[in-house]
């Protein structure tokens, strides 16, 4: 079989559902509660507590409605069921008392101001892809998802960009310009949630994270003021957006980022026979090492449920299939042995980004989730996940465990889907020091990602072996000096402060301290004031 094109993030996840799917014969929407869902719906109600005992009054809401422009959602209403879910369908049981899509910045100092007058809590919502379900919260939602307009000057390379817009919006439109800016790869993922925590994708080693390249927010902070956070303006807060985790200071409802000319680009994705797969780990580890800016590649070690496993390393190269042909030639060599499956392609830039966000022959419209979008065909899913780093290339032995690990989550969940993804950092981004932007991951080979996904058919006995072997990996397989990933945001993880902000988690509790002095945007992991 021949790789149409490399397999992107969604489908690492899918993967997972379709194994479950071919099982059962269907997907559906729907969720099931695992005992990490627990932790984190737990989690937002105790934070909130408090505020679960004031709640206000059917008049007082009445008073928010009218004061906004955009719409305010409250329980009885026929929408709050769609609503009020997020992107992991895990996430089902959380049930905000109200849910704001404000349709300007004002609407957002109000609903700030709302909930800091009746003690309420409030998380902001993007994308709602948080992995912790930290976009909900038992008190008013701030959607921002309706303030997604985008803007290029080609004079300045500048886009400014709503806090709202979804990725796959963001690269069309300013794609059309002939501009490009570094995201990830997942289309839905909203632009705020994304540049709050970093964001990794396929063009970061040329041109770094996606808060490397933002030059301005506009954030409406605890007291309802909205700041202009720039260079010269509130540089500690802009700093802190460049990595420091959304929902934390504020809520953003606007940004600039630096935009780059669109490079000509060429997609790779080669498979491997499951047996080799320690040999073509190692090799690619030592591989990323050699590569220029241009290329960024992953590698991806996946159980597929039914389907067994899948091997696999793909990139995307700014430059052309021949470049391409020979930058993988030393990868060859050190395998030692040929690819199962070879896919080599250029592609417009548009068409790329597209096949990365798993959205290969649909439209930019169709390529929206279907509960928000009347004409978005993609599903939500459910999944759980942990993240890592790599600091250097592993041993033959750890590269061996690492495959084992894929290993056992088969034996031990046959039919849920999920592995270990590598995403190679270095380039652009490890030029940037680590205290130069929130973002401290600056000196790592690689990002590891474990993620196992399930549907509504797969037994509990399954999910929670998948929520033990994730246990397992954080306790035996991951080194937790190296760090995690704050965009991956972990509500398991123990000592998430020092493994999301190192060295930078004091500078973050200062400017806490200063934006947001008696914590309203609070969570199970929000950045605290006092350390
Ligand atoms: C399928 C999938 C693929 C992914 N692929 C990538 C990838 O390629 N690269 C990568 O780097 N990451 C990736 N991620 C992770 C993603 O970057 C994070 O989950 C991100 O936080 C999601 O942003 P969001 O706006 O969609 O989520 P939300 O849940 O809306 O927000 C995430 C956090 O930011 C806060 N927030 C939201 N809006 C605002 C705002 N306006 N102002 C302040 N705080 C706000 C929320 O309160 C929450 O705490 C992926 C996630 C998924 C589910």
């Amino acid at each position: 079989m021949t790789p149409s094109s490399p397999l992107d993030r969604r489908e690492f996840l899918r993967r997972g559902l379709g194994a479950s799917a071919l099982f059962t014969g269907i997907i559906a929407a729907g969720f099931t509660l695992t005992n990490d869902d627990a932790i984190s719906s737990a989690a937002v109600k105790s934070k909130t507590a408090h505020a679960e005992q004031r709640q206000p009054s059917s008049k007082e809401w009445q008073s928010l409605r009218n004061a906004l422009s955009g719409t305010l959602v409250l329980p009885g209403d026929p929408s709050y069921p769609i609503d009020s879910l997020l992107y992991n369908s895990k996430f089902a049981k959380l049930h905000p008392a109200a849910i704001a899509y404000c349709a300007t910045h004002d609407d957002v100092s109000r609903c700030v101001e709302f909930t800091a007058l009746h003690s309420l809590s409030v998380a902001a919502r993007s994308g709602g892809h948080s992995y912790g379900g930290y976009s909900s919260c038992a008190g008013l939602v701030v959607d921002v998802s309706r303030l997604n307009t985008i803007a290029v000057n080609t004079k300045s390379n500048v886009a400014t960009v709503g806090a709202g817009a979804r990725l796959i919006d963001v690269y069309n439109e300013i794609g059309l310009r002939d501009r490009l800016l570094p995201g990830g790869s997942c289309p839905s993922v909203g632009i705020a949630g994304l540049t709050l925590g970093g964001g990794i994708g396929v063009f970061g080693r040329k041109f770094g994270l996606t808060c490397d390249n933002l030059s301005s927010a506009e954030v409406v902070t605890a007291s309802g003021k909205k700041l202009t956070a720039n260079q010269s303006d509130h540089d500690d807060l802009l700093w802190a957006c460049r990595g420091g985790g959304g929902g934390n200071f504020g809520i953003a409802t606007s940004f600039e980022f630096t935009v780059h000319p669109m490079p000509p680009v060429s997609l790779f994705t080669l498979r491997y026979p499951w047996d080799s797969a320690a040999d073509v780990l190692e090799a690619w580890q030592y591989w990323i090492t050699t590569l220029p800016d241009e290329l960024w590649s992953n590698c991806q070690l996946l159980t597929q449920g039914a389907n067994g496993f899948l091997l696999q390393v793909s990139g995307v190269l700014c430059g052309t299939p021949d470049q391409l042909t020979s930058l993988l030639a030393p990868l060859h060599a050190s395998i030692g042995s040929a690819p199962s499956a070879t896919f080599i392609g250029t592609n417009e830039y548009m068409q790329a980004m597209m096949i990365e966000a798993g959205c290969s022959g649909l439209t930019v419209a169709s390529c929206h989730l279907d509960t928000v979008n009347p004409q978005g065909t993609l599903s939500r899913e459910a999944y759980s996940a942990k993240s890592s780093y790599l600091d250097a290339p592993s041993s033959s032995d750890h590269a061996t465990l690492l495959v084992q690990a894929v290993e056992m989550l088969h034996s031990d969940a046959p039919n849920v889907g999920g592995g270990l993804a590598f995403d190679a950092y270095g380039g652009a981004i490890n030029r940037v020091r680590a205290n130069e932007t929130a973002f401290v991951h600056r000196d790592k080979l690689a990002c590891i990602q474990a993620t196992y996904s399930w549907s509504p058919y797969t037994s509990q006995s399954e999910i929670d072996a998948g929520r033990r072997w994730l246990a397992w990996l954080q306790s035996d397989v991951f080194n937790a000096s190296t760090g995690a990933y704050q965009n991956y945001i972990d509500p398991t993880l123990a000592d998430w402060r020092t493994a999301y902000y190192g060295g930078n988690l004091d500078r973050l509790a200062k400017i806490k301290r200063r934006y947001d002095p008696h914590d309203h945007f609070s969570f199970a992991q929000s950045i605290p004031r006092h350390l």
